[in-house]
């Protein structure tokens, strides 16, 4: 017996199909306090998956994350994306590719109706009514492109009646694809009450009016350009990595890490894959395209 066996005080079979597949959606209490959700069943099934794994069971620690991924939406514990894609790194080890695509599709849909933008911008309305308050105040953030840049560090008047600030540009709350990457933060602020948060020269109210300008540094500049470089190279090697893992399994590299290596390296065993690769018109030294991003 072990560990998470104890864990799970024997009230679930982790070790059969039929057992983790007969587990059902508990109905959890709010946590308390600093509370962890380490006996929670989805939690236990996540530690479980490993141990199968190890054990040479790749069918058992998928079937635990599977369940696991069922129940996380019900849990009082809030799992991220990341949680839930273990799903499919596991399926993809597996060569089951037809189905890792459908789970990631699956929680990909999740995620998006979870995170919809009216939602926001409703909860930061909301904020500001309860606070009867028409201001908003954007947050002083390292990271952002050219446009959002010039709107940081400045009060705004969400109806556009308060003629002292600049009206709130909505652009944020659509989300395009080209702030993907951009964070900039919204909160209610009370005139004569709130702190802004940041430092500003002057009056505040010629300050939020400053022109809009990109005042980012060089640093500041370079930084946000190689944050957006690496995380968009990184999606398309990954991409790519699949496809060999999926079609060309005998050359492929064993692992990711070891895929990029190569690739940066430009190694024979590189060559010979794209090669490989382009015979099926995948082009593993592809550049993201950044046309949409305001470096
Ligand atoms: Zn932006």
């Amino acid at each position: 017996m072990g560990i998470f066996d104890f864990l799970s005080k024997e009230k679930y079979d982790l070790n059969t199909l039929g057992g983790i597949e007969a587990i059902e959606i508990p109905s959890y209490k709010p946590l308390k306090g600093i509370s962890s959700p380490t006996e929670n069943i989805e939690y236990i099934l996540q530690r479980k998956a490993t141990e199968h794994k190890r054990n040479g069971r790749m069918d058992l620690a998928i079937a635990c994350l599977r369940k696991a991924n069922e129940i996380f939406p019900c849990s009082n514990f809030l799992w991220s994306p990341s949680d839930y894609l273990r799903l499919v790194e596991y399926l993809k080890q597996n060569g089951q590719f037809d189905e890792a695509r459908a789970e990631e599709k699956k929680i990909n849909d999740l995620f998006k109706s979870n995170v919809t933008i009216i939602s926001d911008l409703g909860k930061l309305f909301e904020n500001c009514k309860s606070m009867n308050t028409d201001l908003v105040v954007s947050s002083d953030i390292y990271r952002v492109c050219s446009e959002c840049a010039k709107n940081t560090r400045r009060i705004f008047s969400i109806s556009g009646k308060d003629k002292r600030f600049p009206v709130l540009p909505v652009y944020f709350f659509l989300n395009p694809p080209e702030h993907g990457y951009c964070h900039i933060t919204f909160y209610p602020f009370l005139y004569d009450i709130s702190d802004p948060g940041w430092d500003y020269r002057g009056s505040l109210l010629t300050w939020c009016n400053r022109p809009f300008t990109d005042e980012r540094t060089l640093e500041q500049k370079n930084h946000f350009k190689k944050w957006v470089t690496d995380n968009e190279q990184e999606f398309i090697d990954r991409k790519n990595y699949d496809f060999l893992r999926e079609f060309i399994p005998d050359i492929a590299p064993k692992s990711f890490g070891g895929y990029r290596r190569m690739k940066i390296l430009k190694s024979e065993k590189y060559i010979k894959l794209c090669k490989a690769a382009s015979i099926r018109e995948i082009n593993l030294n592809e550049q993201p395209d950044f046309s949409i991003y305001h470096f």
